[in-house]
């Protein structure tokens, strides 16, 4: 009888992966993988045996959030005005931020947005109910905000420094 042989890929990757999805177990995102995977001790991922960099996880969970902060303002600061949705039928809102589409209930991006508790108190408890939502395949350069220029009535765009800009009445060349 034959043996069957794991396959291995050039970069090492045996497709190990997980679905960010799965909430009992850890998971990091191994970068030569492009894809969540499960490391051990020394932060080598078990697919492919290299090294996974620990995602900072405060200073990302602020990064998902200036992130959504941006993608939702107008919303944001309307929904604080007149709060709508329940415990039961939260509103949740989509945040994409590099390759990752996160999605969380507007309060929380309300909270990071108003709250005078120190960063370390929130933070661990937005992070608690940000979840990943999907992978997107294409990063844009420019990603789109929930505002309008005032001048010209386009949709405004923010680049990767965090600049934002009208396409049309002050194009930002990144
Ligand atoms: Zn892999
Ligand atoms: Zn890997
Ligand atoms: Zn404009």
């Amino acid at each position: 009888m034959l043996k069957s042989k794991t396959k291995k890929l050039k970069n090492g990757c045996r497709k190990r992966h997980y679905s960010c999805h799965s909430h009992n177990v850890e998971l990091e995102y191994c970068s030569n993988c492009s894809a969540y995977c499960m490391y051990n001790d020394t932060m080598e991922c078990e697919c492919c045996t290299k090294k996974v960099t620990k995602s900072l996880k405060h200073t990302w969970v602020k990064r998902v959030m200036l992130a959504g902060m941006k993608q939702h303002r107008h919303f944001v600061n309307n929904w604080l005005m007149f709060p709508t949705g329940t415990k039961e039928n939260p509103i949740y809102l989509e945040i994409n931020y590099r390759e990752v589409v996160y999605e969380t209930d507007v309060k929380f991006l309300a909270l990071f947005q108003c709250s005078t508790l120190p960063p370390k108190e929130i933070l661990p408890l937005i992070k608690d109910n940000l979840f990943i939502k999907g992978i997107r395949i294409w990063v844009p350069d420019d990603e789109f905000m929930d505002e309008k220029c005032p001048h010209c009535n386009m949709v405004m765009k923010y680049n990767r420094k965090g600049d934002e800009f009208c396409p049309s009445c002050n194009p930002i060349t990144s």
